[in-house]
């Protein structure tokens, strides 16, 4: 399936819902979000079935993202279902890891393929500033247990100013030699993010290169993916940075974003998008949702426009459409 620009559509991320146990300072408000009711939120059999017009449309990796998706019951079931789909390559989970710790293996077993895992700090004192919850010795268990079970992990974390700045050095030291990922995501200024600064991938890039000596590009390494990796002297893994603000990668996006409420959004930025929940719970065929759906990604935008100045369009935070 291919967008009006001709751009491939094999990436699908779906947030399972809105709801979260952290409160990170830049993806939501301190109170939270107005959470959608349960009748509003899509079924998980709605999830599968739309997963399954998606992949037969051309999706070849699926992340289950939210809110946090691990507060979503039933998550193994989805993911099981997932794995019996032909043609889907991926599925892939993106987690706070707090409420990771003893899940990790049956989430294997369902066929989770890969796992994102954000840790922004790593010193308790921090990291409850900025998450709200004295949680990070359950991120770090949950961690620990997704490299046990060999799963491959990639460890996000997004440097601001004035908060973790002083960490980054030891948080690229999690990464390790084949298994573990350590990914450093420049600040987008979506919803409560505009009041913090974040730190662009080159002075990271800088920074890590006067701690572990010269950064050489891996450049045949995921290739398909948003993130730059490195490899430094002085450390075991892989590092990557990923840099929609600096060098937006807009015209290799091949993602699309399903909403817990069933909204098709069509960039991250962006309000283009078609409501799916309402046809499907109006008794669309298969056949008319594929329709839908393959006019619809016809209108995808050609890129984000953070930082022009430009008013975002859609006034979802972060939380609500899950990164
Ligand atoms: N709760 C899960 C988690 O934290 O991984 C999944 C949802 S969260 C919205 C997905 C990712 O988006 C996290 O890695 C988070 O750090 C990132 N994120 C949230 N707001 C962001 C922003 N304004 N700019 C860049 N990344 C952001
Ligand atoms: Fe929750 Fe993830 Fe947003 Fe933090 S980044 S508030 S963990 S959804």
């Amino acid at each position: 399936m291919k967008d009006g620009y001709g751009r491939e559509l094999d990436y699908l991320r779906i947030s399972l819902t809105d709801k979260c146990n952290l409160r990170c300072g830049y993806c939501m408000p301190p109170a939270g979000v107005p959470l959608l009711s349960h009748r509003e939120i899509l079924t998980l059999e709605e999830v599968f079935r739309l997963s399954r017009i998606f992949v037969s449309l051309g999706i070849k990796k699926i992340r289950l993202t939210g809110g946090e998706p691990l507060i979503r019951k039933n998550l193994v079931w989805l993911i099981r279902m997932l794995s019996g789909l032909p043609g889907l390559e991926t599925i892939a989970l993106t987690t706070n890891g707090s409420l990771l710790c003893g899940r990790v293996g049956e989430l294997k077993e369902a066929g989770l393929s890969r796992i994102n895992i954000s840790i922004d700090s790593l010193r308790e004192e921090v990291f409850q500033r900025l998450t709200g919850k004295d949680l990070l010795c359950d991120v770090l268990q949950g961690i620990r247990e997704a490299e046990e079970e060999g799963l491959y992990v990639k460890l996000n974390c997004v440097p601001i100013r004035g908060i973790n700045e002083g960490e980054l050095i030891d948080i690229a030291r999690l990464s390790k030699h084949g298994r573990t990922d350590v990914r450093f995501i420049e600040l987008m200024p979506i919803g409560c993010a505009s009041k913090y600064e974040g730190i662009p991938s080159e002075e990271i890039k800088r920074r890590l290169e006067e701690a572990y000596g010269r950064a050489e590009p891996l450049t045949g390494y995921e290739k398909a993916g948003p993130a730059e990796y490195y490899r430094y002297p002085g450390l075991a893994g892989r590092i990557g940075l990923i840099s929609p603000m600096s060098h937006p990668f807009c015209k290799d996006c091949g993602r699309l974003r399903l909403t817990a409420e069933g909204y098709l959004k069509l960039c991250l930025e962006k309000e283009e998008g078609i409501d799916l929940r309402s046809p499907v719970r109006g008794g669309a065929s298969d056949g008319e949702l594929r329709e839908m759906i393959m006019e619809a990604v016809k209108k995808k935008p050609l890129g984000h426009s953070f930082g022009s100045g430009a008013l975002d369009t859609d006034k979802r935070r972060m939380v609500q459409i899950g990164g």
